[in-house]
């Protein structure tokens, strides 16, 4: 069994569930992981709680509304003039599918990827984001953590781009969808907490099989 399975399982076992990601609707978890980008959680669920005060967390709604009406009541999320075209031009897709989540389900995970970004501002992040957690497509999100933390451990060489690092854990990680959920919050709790950018080693659970050390 690959080593990525070994660090799921401790990561697990030290920082226990992460309940991500938080949402209480397809669309909002959508919507957040367009605001996520480039900030900590807590700015982007203040622009959520503020696109719910003013009633506008939901597709058909949040449509008639211009980018510049959406831009103000994004602010707390960062580069909100380009968040508020990406959810713009993410709402001009979803139209096509009606606004429903249920249509979507019905697409292949290949086609959806492809046409996420085929999306001018959503990236790969935030592509993936969309397709694990509000689409519960079993695909591993890459991000600046999972870069570091593996590296450090001398599992990717530092070279590696977004698509052979998911390549690696899509090849290696014997996970259910659940899992690829979960391993994605563990990285970003780990790489917060333990591995940052000065890291903490010796409070670290995965020390023993990491090359750093
Ligand atoms: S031992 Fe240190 S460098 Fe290695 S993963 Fe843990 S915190 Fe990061």
């Amino acid at each position: 069994m690959h080593i990525v399975n070994k660090i799921y399982q401790q990561l697990l076992s030290h920082h226990g569930p992460q309940h991500w990601w938080p949402g209480e609707t397809q669309f909002e978890v959508t919507i957040g992981a367009i605001l996520a980008q480039n900030v900590s959680w807590t700015n982007a669920a203040k622009a959520i709680e503020n696109l719910k005060k003013h009633d506008l967390l939901q597709p058909q709604k949040l449509f008639k509304k211009k980018p510049e009406a959406i831009a103000p009541l994004i602010k707390s999320s960062g580069y909100y003039n380009q968040k508020a075209a990406a959810i713009a031009t993410f709402l001009r897709w979803f139209k096509q599918y009606d606004f429903s989540f249920e249509i979507l389900q019905k697409l292949p995970t290949e086609r959806l990827r492809e046409e996420l970004l085929a999306l001018p501002r959503i990236g790969p992040e935030t592509a993936d984001s969309i397709l694990l957690y509000a689409l519960e497509r079993k695909i591993f999100v890459v991000d600046a953590y999972t870069k570091r933390i593996f590296t450090r451990l001398g599992i990717l060489t530092g070279n590696e781009d977004y698509t052979a690092i998911q390549k690696m854990f899509h090849q290696n990680f014997e996970g259910t969808v659940h899992d690829y959920n979960e391993y994605h919050a563990l990285i970003v709790k780990h790489g917060k907490d333990i591995c940052t950018k000065k890291p903490h080693c010796d409070a670290c659970y995965i020390a023993d099989i990491c090359k750093t050390v």
